[in-house]
């Protein structure tokens, strides 16, 4: 899994751990994401390009570095909202995307109902934002999609991974790298994550 990055910060698995309990509430949930989709996204911005620059502090000339492009976050509704204010917190000159995906609940593919992008998407580091990497057939589609808009680098951020999602897209997208919290055993008949954490929408917003 060469592609794959798991960001096992203790502070991650700690919080993943409480996530997947099926007795956190949603208000818990949301802090809980909102916690781990920062950190994690420290790690992604260390793949982001920098460049040098000079500037002058107070005193005296200095060497420095600044981001070399700006970055685009595309979530994933609705569960990347979930991940992606906080993102914002650290990042607060990020363009935003948004995909509208559902799954047919017989074929598992996905549908688009809805998509906004940021312009000049090629110029941007672009993260897509799905909490929940399961089949692969959302990131698949929204990779796709992207792609058509123009987007070159981009990186996926999910909470939890599949094998079989991370098999697919890595076949379809050899490129591209997946940040995780951790990888899980496997999808059940309904392309639920197992053991995951039950459906990452619903937890966060309180509709199961
Ligand atoms: N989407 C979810 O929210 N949960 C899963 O386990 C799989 C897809």
């Amino acid at each position: 899994m060469q592609n794959v990055i798991i960001v096992d910060h203790p502070l991650v698995r700690h919080n993943l751990t409480c996530l997947r309990n099926r007795e956190t509430q949603p208000l818990e949930f949301r802090r809980l994401l909102g916690e781990i989709s920062l950190l994690m996204s420290y790690e992604i911005a260390r793949s982001f390009e920098t460049r040098d620059i000079q500037i002058h502090t107070p005193l005296e000339p200095t060497a420095g570095t600044c981001l070399t492009r700006d970055v685009a976050l595309v979530a994933v509704l609705r569960a990347g909202l979930g991940m992606l204010e906080p993102i914002l917190d650290i990042l607060p000159n990020a363009r935003v995307g948004f995909i509208g995906l559902k799954r047919d609940e017989v074929t598992l593919e996905p549908i688009f109902y809805y998509q906004n992008f940021p312009r000049n998407l090629g110029e941007h580091e672009v993260v897509l934002i799905d909490p929940m990497l399961a089949t692969g057939g959302t990131v698949s589609a929204s990779m796709a999609l992207l792609s058509k808009y123009g987007a070159i680098r981009v990186k996926v951020l999910t909470l939890l991974a599949a094998p079989e999602g991370i098999q697919r897209v890595t076949e379809e997208y050899p490129d591209l790298m997946i940040y995780t919290a951790a990888v899980d055993r496997c999808l059940n008949d309904k392309g639920y994550i197992l053991p995951g954490l039950g459906d990452a929408g619903d937890r966060l917003f309180g509709t199961t």
